[in-house]
Order: C-alpha cells, then sequence, then structure tokens
C-alpha cells in the first residue's frame, strides 16, 4: 500500500551553505544502494528526500527501507503514502493504513506553510476521529501501539507509517575520501564506520603476509569488507602483500621493536596510497594502551613515520564500547573469525612498550623501507565489495 520513501536527514540540514550538495550527496547514495532493488529518483524536497516506489517489488519495500536505515547521513525513513493536499486525500490513506494495524493509535499532523486552509491541531482533530470512527482503535496520545504522522504543504501530503532511525552523521562523499588500515581484527571496521559516518569515503587497505596468514585471514577480511559495503558501497579494499618487507624487518631488527616497524611500514604504504588517491588522511582502529603497540610513547613512535594527519576514531573508546558497535554494523562475527594477523610474526613476548621514534628510524637504516613499499605497492590487489 506504501507507494513513497521518505527520508530525514540530521547534521545536513544544519549547513545550510553546503545544504544543497549534501542533499545531493545523500540522494546518490540513497539511489546507489536502492539500485539492486529497483530504479528510483530520489527527489529533495524542503527539508527531506523522498523516491517513489513504483519500481520496487512489494515484498522487497521493506529491505528497501532498511538499507537506506543504515546509510550515512540518515536520521530516519519511513515508508509513506503521497497523497493529494487536501483533508479528504489525506483522510483516504490515513484511514487505509490504520486498517492494516491493531491497537491505540495518535496522529501526529504537520503542516509546513501556513497558506493551507488548515492547522496541525485541526489535522490531528479530524484525521483521529476519522481512523476512531473507521476502526474502532482508541486514541492514545501518550503511549499509542501507532503513531501516524503526516506531513503536508502547498503540493503535496504523505502519511507516514513507523519510522526506522538511521545512524545520523554525514552522506559519505562529503568528507572526501580516507585510506583505513583494516585488519582482521574486531576494530579497525569500526573505526571505518565511525569515519564513513562522518562523510568519508573509506579506502580500505590489508596488508597481508601470505604464506604466513594464508587465504582465511583473506576470507575473514573479504567478509568484513562486504559487512561494511552495507553503509557505502562499492567498498574498495586493497590486499597489500607485506611479505618481504616483515622479512626484512625480522632479519634487520631485534624482536621487541619488529611490531612497531611493522606498524611504522604500514602507515607508510598507507602514506603512499594516500597520493595515489588523493585521499586526505589515514584512519586506524588504534586505541590508547588497548595493546603493547599503543602505548602513548608507542603511538608516538610509530606516528612519526605516517604523514599527517593519522586518525583514529577509537583513541579514547573503551574495548566493550567498540564490541557494542561491531555487534551493532555486523562486522564482529568476521572479526572473531580464526586467522592469524600478520604481526604475529616473529615479535618478541614482551614487547616495547616505551619506544622512541629515533631509535625506530636507526633500526630503519638497515632497510630500503621506500623501496619495499613500492615493490609492495605493485604487487596489490584490488576488490570492489558489494553487501553479502
Ligand atoms: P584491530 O582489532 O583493528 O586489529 P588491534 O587492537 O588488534 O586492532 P593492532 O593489531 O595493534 O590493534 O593494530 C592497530 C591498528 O593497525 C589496527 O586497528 C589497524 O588499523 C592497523 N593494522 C594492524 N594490522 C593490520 C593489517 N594487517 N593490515 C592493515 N592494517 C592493520
Ligand atoms: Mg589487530
Amino acid at each position: 500500500m506504501y507507494d513513497h520513501v521518505v527520508v530525514h536527514y540530521s547534521e545536513i540540514g544544519t549547513k545550510s551553505g553546503n545544504r544543497a550538495m549534501f542533499e545531493r550527496a545523500l540522494g546518490r547514495n540513497i539511489h546507489e544502494a536502492i539500485a539492486r532493488f529497483g530504479r528510483i529518483d530520489v527527489r529533495r524536497e524542503t527539508g527531506r528526500l523522498s523516491f517513489s516506489l513504483k519500481n520496487i517489488a512489494p515484498e522487497d519495500i521493506d529491505a528497501v527501507v532498511e538499507t537506506v536505515a543504515r546509510l550515512p547521513g540518515v536520521a530516519w525513513v519511513s515508508p509513506a503514502v503521497r497523497t493529494e493536499p487536501t483533508m479528504d486525500a489525506m483522510r483516504a490513506a490515513v484511514v487505509a493504513l490504520a486498517q492494516q494495524h491493531e491497537g491505540s493509535f495518535k496522529i501526529s499532523a504537520r503542516r509546513t506553510e501556513k497558506t493551507l486552509p488548515f492547522r496541525s491541531r485541526d489535522m490531528n482533530v479530524e484525521l483521529g476521529s476519522a481512523v476512531n470512527v473507521a476502526t474502532g482503535r482508541p486514541v492514545d496520545v501518550h503511549n499509542p501501539d501507532s503513531e501516524y504522522r503526516v506531513g503536508v504543504d502547498s503540493k503535496r501530503a504523505y502519511v507516514l507509517d513507523a519510522r526506522r532511525d538511521g545512524p545520523g552523521g554525514l552522506p559519505v562523499g562529503v568528507s572526501g575520501k580516507v585510506i583505513s588500515l583494516l585488519s582482521g581484527g574486531i576494530d579497525s571496521p569500526v573505526a571505518s564506520y565511525l569515519a564513513m559516518l562522518r562523510g568519508c569515503r573509506v579506502i580500505a587497505v590489508h596488508l597481508w603476509n601470505q604464506s604466513y596468514s594464508g587465504d582465511g585471514v583473506r576470507e575473514k577480511v573479504l567478509k568484513i569488507g562486504r559487512q561494511l559495503a552495507r553503509y557505502h558501497a562499492p567498498l574498495r579494499l586493497e590486499f597489500v602483500p607485506f611479505e618481504e618487507i616483515q622479512q626484512e624487518i625480522i632479519v634487520a631488527a631485534p624482536a621487541e621493536l619488529r611490531m612497531l616497524l611493522y606498524r611504522r611500514a604500514m602507515l607508510r604504504v598507507a602514506g603512499a596510497l594516500r597520493r595515489k588517491h588523493k585521499a586526505g588522511a589515514t584512519i586506524t582502529g588504534d586505541s590508547i594502551g588497548q595493546v603493547a603497540s599503543q602505548t602513548l610513547p608507542n603511538l608516538a613512535a610509530v606516528y612519526d613515520a605516517a604523514e599527517p594527519p593519522v586518525l583514529s576514531p577509537l583513541i579514547a573508546m573503551n574495548k566493550m564500547d567498540i564490541v557494542k558497535i561491531a555487534q551493532r554494523i555486523g562486522t564482529f562475527e568476521a572479526s572473531i573469525l580464526p586467522g592469524a594477523d600478520c604481526c604475529g610474526l616473529l615479535i618478541a613476548r614482551h614487547p616495547s612498550t616505551g619506544t622512541t621514534a629515533k631509535r625506530l628510524r636507526e633500526a630503519e637504516q638497515d632497510y630500503d623501507l621506500d623501496g619495499l613499499v613500492a615493490a609492495a605497492l605493485d604487487g596489490r590487489e584490488v576488490h570492489q565489495l558489494e553487501p553479502e
């Protein structure tokens, strides 16, 4: 019975100067995310976006609404019936909708133009009593089983059904591109997701030691990537071979420094890819003190090798809260699949927790990091992932 979907955004409404650009970006992202269900045209209307469901199969409407509700920048989404902006048309639509459900109900009507011949309060009374008479359902304004929102301006009215909350934030793309270092762990997918919520187009990069971690890790990281693609597709995921770099480090450096030197090498790879993709920042899943390589002195010593800014959305978050987000966004299950991360390779049982940048730079004198990074980039494997 629905013929439209109405999408409300949150923050982008506050950026008055860029509003049209933000609305267009969200419209494009909706269009792309829904393409697999059918062709839609997203329209910009005052303060909201809408699209017709005429090319969408009725059995897909739930999935369409759910898909849109996941997109960064969306405050809430609702399936809707669109009518002429007259009391008769709205009454017919809201009664038909209310006949589909049971229990108490409430009407929340809002006119957005003062020139309309009825006020919001008149609409609530008029539409509420029509539903009550037609269905026998009682009105309950405090704790209703269903709430029907009606939005009307001089051109059209929408009668909305239950709304589904989105994640808020900014539409992917409006903040430019970032390179996100994606391990097979719990944290970095969450960091990538949070960057998407701030409008970043994420290019995920995994450093991969094929002979050490094998295809299991590859499959695992692909799975994580496909989950992330539910928030913006296609997700570009690049596997960069890490074997040579690690071997050189193992030969050249004492065990307690290896992990930190691996990290510095990863940031170098990220920096090189940033230039290739014109990306504005490197994202990591670092969180202060979570593991030995993430003490403040070690973070400083590692980031010393990087082109700023290196941004870590999880830097001050607790593990429990990170896990909750990972579960909510659907990456947790893939993240806890078994699979040896490349960085377990010949590291010390007691890694250094207080290195200096100077010490790491000295260790790097013993190998040609720039050459190794360039060679690694040549061997990369690129995927464009769609949601599973
Ligand atoms: P995660 O759960 O993200 O793996 P972690 O707590 O295990 O995080 P580390 O293994 O110390 O942290 O890695 C710190 C960060 O370095 C990761 O969050 C990720 O951004 C990056 N990183 C680590 N290993 C890799 C890898 N193999 N490929 C790409 N990035 C990596
Ligand atoms: Mg890890």
